[in-house]
């Protein structure tokens, strides 16, 4: 049954990708391989495996059993060669760019990123010599104008954490393909289910297993996937050497727990996103809601493109601006006030005060995240539940002005 069915949709693989019951005494789930070493045959064998010659395991740092299962799935699900997992978002990130980049090298990176990328960019890579320079991936052109040589990596997010730009990611890989360029895209916000980079033409595709693919809030775990020569670097190298950003075995197991609901739950993810952004859309005291399943959104044409769905994270203004914003998110009784996303549970946060408050404000004017803008990460619950809490929320704005 092994090559049944031939062709498995993406639900299939990410419940069954790389594992045979009748390999593991019949048991439905993958074992967890609670060992940090592994034993040689013989001191030959050892020699063999260290030098490359022969494959199979070492030491955890480099590779386990159960994260070979979850990086095999994750691979053939964005459509890669090759995976890796990672003990974060930000060590695939970093394990994935300490590899690819030398001081004297440039990278390209899009105006609006997560905070933390934004800060290893700029206090990290720059520190060590390494050219960042940003522009505004949105507008292609711009790219023609600045890449050459000596850009060795095009980086970006889309949709952009935390204003939910997006990247032509087609666009843009061929551009950097002409220019001799890696394309590492940052794909947390969409999953493979919604949208695959490298079938786009990109090279590299960076998660953080955090958000939706584990996506129950219990763990910190990322992942990179792209050619296999790369990765083997990337682990060898990136991980093994410069960041020893490994996840644990139990958490790689858990994250493949969360892959076998990852397609339902972004259909639920994405249908209540899209109903809060309509309410929201319509509401008197909000000023612009971005999200790319509104005919509004200036990117709409974009998104049908290069997204299946368009996904459950929103992003709002309110007129009342910054202390609107946080009134806003003070009188939320069911959703959370939390950074984060992707999980079970609605999620609130305040980029200029939270995530994003590792830019100065004038950088975060520079790079398009305005001190009252709200990030929702629609959750699973009944979508009624939500509306009502964010209408109450929303009333409580309307009263407190009329007071004033
Ligand atoms: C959370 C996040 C990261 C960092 O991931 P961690 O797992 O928290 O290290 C990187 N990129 C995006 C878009 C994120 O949302």
């Amino acid at each position: 049954m092994s090559n049944f069915p031939k062709q498995p949709g993406f639900a299939t693989r990410a419940i069954h990708h790389g594992y045979q019951s009748q390999d593991n005494h019949g048991a439905l789930n993958p074992s967890i391989c609670m060992s940090s070493t592994f034993a040689f045959d013989d001191a030959e064998q050892g020699g063999a495996r260290f030098a490359g010659e022969q494959s199979g395991y070492i030491y955890s740092r480099l590779g386990n059993p159960t994260n070979s299962l979850l990086e095999a799935r994750l691979a053939v699900l964005e459509g890669a060669e090759a995976g890796l997992s990672t003990g974060s978002g930000m060590g695939a990130i970093t394990s994935l760019l300490w590899t690819l980049l030398l001081p004297g090298d440039e990278i390209i990176v899009d105006k609006t990123l997560y905070g933390c990328t934004f800060s290893f960019f700029n206090h990290g890579l720059a520190r060590q010599g390494i050219q960042v320079r940003h522009i505004d991936l949105t507008n292609p052109d711009e790219l023609q104008r600045v890449i050459s040589s000596r850009t060795k990596v095009v980086y970006f997010e889309t949709p952009a954490n935390p204003n939910m730009r997006l990247v032509d990611i087609a666009i843009v890989s061929d551009m950097a393909k002409k220019a001799g360029a890696w394309v590492v895209v940052d794909n947390t916000y969409c999953t493979p289910y919604l949208q695959r980079p490298i079938a786009l033409g990109a090279d590299f595709v960076v998660h953080s297993a955090t958000k939706y693919l584990n996506g129950h809030g219990d763990l910190i775990a990322g992942a990179v996937v792209g050619p296999q020569e790369q990765i083997d670097q990337v682990r060898l190298f990136g991980v093994k050497d410069m960041t020893g950003s490994v996840l644990s075995a139990q958490d790689a197991y858990l994250v493949m727990r969360g892959l076998k609901t990852l397609a339902i739950r972004m259909e639920r993810h994405t249908s209540n996103a899209q109903i809060i952004a309509e309410y929201l859309l319509a509401h008197p005291l909000v000023e612009i809601v971005y999200y790319p399943g509104l005919e509004s959104f200036d990117q709409y044409q974009l998104a049908s493109k290069q997204m299946s769905l368009p996904g459950g994270m929103l992003a709002f203004e309110l007129l009342g601006g910054m202390s609107d914003g946080i009134r806003f998110m003070n009188n939320l009784q069911l959703i959370k006030r939390a950074v984060s996303l992707g999980d079970a549970e609605t999620l609130a946060q305040h980029p200029a005060s939270m995530t994003h408050s590792t830019y100065t404000p004038e950088q975060r004017q520079q790079h398009l995240i305005s001190d009252g803008l709200i990030r929702l990460s629609a959750g699973l619950e009944e979508v009624d539940d939500l509306l009502e809490d964010i209408e109450q929320s929303l009333d409580m704005l309307a009263t407190h002005r009329c007071v004033a």
